[in-house]
């Protein structure tokens, strides 16, 4: 692997990073490694941990406009190590692919970014504006540490970012194909229908709580919640677990939980969709308790500058026009958009994140880097 890595710098820095044990939200010196590199650049950096968390907020330039190149470098667990062709945490190219934890999500994007800035500022150190990376080690965890930590601590200070790309895996078949635009939202809930406990053969002196929550669920499985819009499709409401019973096959529970999510578009705000829950589950007329978290508010980037010149660096590199794209599940992309920066996501293909045996092409990573590169050039020319 020595004469690919000295050929692609992108490539030497993925193979660093995955080597590093970043299990989330355990940063393993990522960002350090990260931060050295852009402080020989003139960037200056500031860490805002918090809670056990890694965050790295780095800057050079002044001034408008402000980019933020954004990622994560924790990664999930490996799974099953006897189903890995080699071992995760020590990079390995088979047939012009490299394959590791976290080489689609995301220490690809994040090697790609630092090459491209550096690639940007070595041919042109004087630029406009301001490049800041925003590098948390909390994303596939908790989400409470990491971006959304950080956003609020510099959204106190004033700052008020321009663009933000974030270096997520959205590519779907080849590079370039897909850029994320947007985001649906995700709201959980947990419902608890109260009964009364008792001896089956006794109807009259129990309250079956699977009974009650029968014709709930088919009302709240037959709503039509909204019906989408231009860039979302309507709103999905699914059940994720259901427990009940006491084992016993003689015994009426006390209590049945249903665990449920909803993935929301911007036809519908996390308060219309609990108000119009509840309305379904007071109209039953049994006792209930019901929490609710809200993993994230939808988002929808508008047209503007960032997503031309995002459209106008993927033709370029790869002849190929990006579907814009709002599906899939949800990313630190939900905390920098309502920021006020116009966001979008742009990475490898995405086929293989969070699975055994995660790769990328080794032919992707310059490109993708050379990709980054054409949004800053079209964004911070001089
Ligand atoms: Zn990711």
């Amino acid at each position: 692997m020595a004469d690919d890595l000295a050929a692609s710098p992108v490539l030497a820095l993925t193979t660093a990073l995955i080597a590093r044990r970043s299990l989330t939200p355990d940063d393993a010196d990522c960002c350090a490694l990260i931060a050295a590199r852009l402080e020989l650049l003139g960037f200056r950096s500031e860490w805002i941990n918090e809670g056990g968390v890694t965050n790295l907020w780095i800057t050079r330039g002044s001034g408008a406009p402000l980019t933020i190149l954004a990622g994560h470098t924790d990664v999930v667990p490996t799974g099953p190590l006897d189903q890995w062709q080699s071992d995760p945490f020590s990079p390995e190219i088979r047939d012009g692919v490299l394959y590791g934890r976290g080489a689609a999500d995301m220490k690809s994007g994040l090697a790609a970014m630092v090459c491209a800035v550096e690639g940007l500022l070595t041919s042109q150190p004087h630029i406009q504006g301001t490049l800041a990376f925003l590098i948390t080690s909390d994303e596939e965890g908790l989400a409470q540490y990491g971006t959304r930590h950080v956003v609020k601590v510099l959204l106190a200070r004033g700052i008020k970012p321009d663009y933000a790309i974030v270096g997520e895996a959205s590519s779907n078949q080849q590079l370039g194909d897909r850029i994320m635009i947007g985001r649906r939202g995700s709201l959980n809930g947990v419902l608890k229908v109260l009964g009364k406990q008792g001896h089956v053969a006794y109807p009259h002196k129990v309250e079956n709580p699977i009974h009650r929550l029968a014709p709930a669920l088919a009302a709240l499985v037959s709503e039509v919640w909204d019906h989408g819009n231009a860039h979302f499709p309507p709103t999905s409401f699914q059940v994720s677990n259901l427990h009940a019973g006491t084992g016993a096959n003689n015994v009426v529970p006390g209590d049945c939980e249903v665990v449920f999510n909803f993935r929301y578009c911007t036809e519908s705000t996390e308060a219309s969709l609990r108000a119009r829950v509840e309305t379904i589950l007071n109209a039953q007329g049994f006792r209930y308790e019901l929490k609710w978290q809200l993993s994230g508010e939808p988002f929808l980037t508008q047209h503007g500058a960032l997503i031309a010149a995002a459209q106008a660096a993927i033709a370029d590199e790869t002849g190929l026009s990006p579907e814009l794209f709002t599906g899939g599940g949800t990313s630190d992309a939900r905390f920098i958009s309502p920021w006020g920066a116009e966001t979008v996501e742009i990475g490898p293909v995405n086929d293989s994140i969070h699975k055994i045996n995660e790769h990328v092409q080794v032919a992707d990573l310059d490109r993708l880097s050379a990709i980054y590169l054409g949004i800053l050039q079209r964004l911070h020319a001089a």
